[in-house]
């Protein structure tokens, strides 16, 4: 158990015809003894080959990783006592389980033959694997052969894990399963992990904290509350969440943010936030939109809209609106409400937005500008 460091990181392929791809840009990242990181964004924006580079599977062109306070940028993957787990699971075919899991420890340590197998029944009572140690992977389905290969992992004991997608080829039941215990199994050894994922539920459910990179730039650390509700940019804003937050790109007239037929009233603090701009990306998440039902508006931040798709999802309701039907272009906004409400295409309703619930980005470069309220003690205490 270690901490890892990720100082400046930077990797820069070159194709052939001399091309340069700048795939991990200057991320810096400290992750604690202990801690599970995810590292999340969209295809392409560099989460594997961070990870590779932490394996020493890739060079590092510029920066410095260190783990426990020391420099690894030079040592061999075998020398850097780190598991890593694949989303294909590479696990060797004509070996048991038990020969799988004992193979790692066989080839890198002294331990004999008695020792190993203690270790790895240990470590099998664990991923509750026991009963398949005589099978070979063809005898497994995709989760059991998935928990061999975590088992193969943590057998090592090493001083870090990294995880690249390791549960994308399990079905979503399996998954939900597999997502639990491997929080279980990550609390109980403590290990300092590094996990790779696109899928953003993933990386709000699992993570002590998430990264979550774009375009090989590190966007912002947080923990999963932080990162929902104080993101530091619209790219954030609107990668985390589902359905995504709802944004729309209004001018400012005075102590008012202006769009067609939507026009928003700002509280000093955010007139403050936004003053000497003409423009702004005025946020808000579905789930903070109230829907009620026709009659009346009793302030400013009501406005009456038109239900024109309701999405069932079961528990909630995901209902797409619009402010004016009649336009050719009209700005359309997305709420959640509960999955017991009677609602239909085509109802009028009344939609708040309350003020304590907004964000404002800038249009240019997109980095929020105001937050929605958010006290992360009192998230914490309402969790617990
Ligand atoms: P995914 O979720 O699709 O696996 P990712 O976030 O893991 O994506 P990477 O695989 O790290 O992304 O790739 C980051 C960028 O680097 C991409 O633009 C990719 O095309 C590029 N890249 C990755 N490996 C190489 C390579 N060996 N040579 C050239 N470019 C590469």
């Amino acid at each position: 158990m270690a901490e890892l460091t990720l100082d400046d990181v930077t990797k820069v392929f070159t194709e052939d015809d001399g091309n340069e791809i700048t795939a991990v840009d200057e991320v810096s990242v400290d992750i604690e003894d202990g801690e599970f990181l995810v590292l999340v964004g969209p295809s392409g924006c560099g989460k594997s080959t961070t990870l590779r580079m932490i394996a020493g599977l890739e060079t590092i062109t510029t920066g410095e990783i260190r783990l426990a306070g020391r420099r690894i940028n030079e040592k061999p993957p075998a020398e850097r006592d780190i598991a890593m787990v694949f989303q294909s699971y590479a696990l060797y075919p004509h070996m048991t389980v038990q020969q799988n899991m004992s193979f790692g420890l066989e080839e890198s340590t002294e331990m004999n033959d008695d020792e190993i197998e203690s270790k790895v029944a240990d470590t099998a009572e664990l991923m509750e694997i026991k009963e398949l140690l005589d099978r070979k992977p063809s005898d497994l389905s995709g989760g059991q052969q998935q928990r061999v290969a975590l088992g193969r992992a943590i057998v090592r004991a090493p001083e870090a894990f990294l995880m690249d997608e390791p549960l994308s080829n399990l079905d979503a039941k399996l998954r939900a399963t597999m997502r639990t215990e491997l929080q279980r199994i990550q609390d109980d050894l403590d290990v300092t992990t590094v996990y790779v994922t696109h899928d953003q539920t993933e990386a709000m459910t699992m993570g002590d904290r998430i990264a979550i990179l774009n375009d090989g730039i590190l966007q912002q650390v947080g923990t999963p509350l932080e990162c929902y509700h104080t993101p530091n940019n619209r790219f954030v804003a609107g990668f985390i969440g589902d359905p995504s937050m709802n944004f729309f790109e209004m001018d400012v007239d005075g102590e008012t943010l202006v769009i067609d037929r939507f026009e928003y009233p700002l509280k000093p603090a955010q007139q403050e936030a936004i003053s000497g701009r003409s423009d702004v990306v005025f946020g808000i998440r579905p789930e903070d939109i109230r829907i009620k039902e026709p009659g009346g508006l009793s302030d400013n931040y009501q406005f009456e809209v038109t239900v024109d798709v309701v999405e069932p999802r079961g528990d909630e309701n995901t209902i797409h609106l619009t402010f004016d039907r009649s336009v050719d272009d009209p700005v359309t906004f997305t709420a959640t409400v509960s999955g017991l409400r009677n609602i239909s295409a085509g109802d009028e309703v009344v939609a708040t937005f309350p003020p304590d619930s907004i964000h404002l980005f800038d249009t240019d470069s997109g980095v929020a500008v105001h937050n929605r309220t958010f006290d992360s003690e009192d998230a914490t205490h309402q969790v617990l």
